[in-house]
């Protein structure tokens, strides 16, 4: 007999076990995706998104009358998500506790949906270590005007000044606008020292071009630049997770590219929840491989 393999295929989805109501009801009209699809979407990609999403503190975009509608970002657990989102004690800066968001599988994914989540937005941390990121983010935001030809060679630009410190970056396309520069760490530093050096990092290439760059959050001074938003590396800040869909016109997702492909996209928005199919075969592609994953500590700046 032959012994048919298919070598890299995405697990298959298990079945969930969560109760998805109003199946039926559309989420985005402009693209006709229902909250069953989009049900389906996150139990599908779950296999290649929860590495990123999993055991992470998470504030969540929810639309539960679609995103034409009222849409709200949610931070704390207040405790109507059921037994498969699960919560965890943070301390705030003013000594209060607060119950956060967490999943670690796919029935927690759904269980969001169920409630009405579209996003997935993630800290930089993992609940344990808590106080040591994993990642930076640097977040970059062109002002309207500036085509996606001039957010991509700014995102080239840092990442060869992340090269020259020695660090490792990815792009993630945000499914809206920008793209956002990945840079895996090994947890070890902690949230200030983290911090400290995303801000002098983005002002120093805002120094170096103040024409192209600027790194202070002033909307007027942003005109016909690029915002790099440094402000997603401090402790409680947010950033899109990979794969999460967006609650904006064509149901986009946060999708991880390569160096190599950014080249040849035109769009921040390139890929949809209707893609599924494409993202979990790209995901198991060459360009792919290794995406996000680098064990390297911060140098001294
Ligand atoms: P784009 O590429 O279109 O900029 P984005 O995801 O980067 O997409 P931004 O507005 O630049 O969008 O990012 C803002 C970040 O701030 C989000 O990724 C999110 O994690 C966080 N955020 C969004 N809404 C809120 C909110 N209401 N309160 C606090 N943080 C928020
Ligand atoms: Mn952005
Ligand atoms: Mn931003």
């Amino acid at each position: 007999d032959v012994v048919v393999e298919t070598p890299e295929a995405a697990p298959a989805p298990a079945v969930s076990h969560v109760t998805v109501s109003s199946r039926d009801r559309v989420i985005f009209p402009d693209s006709n995706v229902t909250k069953g699809q989009l049900a389906d979407y996150y139990q599908a990609i779950a296999p290649i998104m929860l590495p990123w999403v999993a055991r992470r503190p998470v504030s969540l975009v929810r639309c539960p009358q679609g995103r034409a509608k009222q849409c709200f970002f949610q931070k704390h657990d207040a405790g109507s998500f059921g037994e498969f989102v699960h919560h965890v004690d943070v301390t705030e800066k003013d000594g209060s506790v607060e119950p956060y968001l967490y999943v670690d599988d796919a029935d927690g994914l759904v269980a969001c949906v169920q409630m009405g989540t579209i996003e997935f937005h993630g800290w930089g941390s993992q609940i344990d270590p808590l106080e040591k990121p994993d990642r930076l983010i640097f977040d970059l935001d062109p002002d309207e005007g500036l085509d996606f030809e001039d957010t991509k060679k700014a995102a080239e630009h840092l990442k060869n000044q992340l090269a020259e410190l020695g660090l490792v970056s990815f792009p993630l396309l945000s499914g809206g606008k920008g793209v956002h520069v990945v840079v895996p760490l090994t947890p070890e530093a902690e949230w200030p020292a983290v911090k400290d050096f995303a801000d002098r990092f983005a002002r120093a290439l805002s120094a170096a071009e103040p024409d192209r760059f600027v790194a202070v959050m002033s909307k007027a001074k942003r005109k016909g630049k690029i915002f790099i938003d440094y402000l997603r590396n401090q402790r409680g800040a947010t950033a899109i997770m990979p794969f999460s869909a967006r609650a904006r016109s064509g149901a986009p997702v946060a999708a991880p590219v390569s160096w190599t492909e950014l080249r040849d996209v035109n769009t921040a928005a390139r890929w949809h929840v209707g893609d599924l199919d494409e993202l979990l075969a790209r995901a198991g592609s060459r360009a792919l491989a290794g995406w996000g994953v680098a064990d390297q500590l911060l140098p001294d700046l």
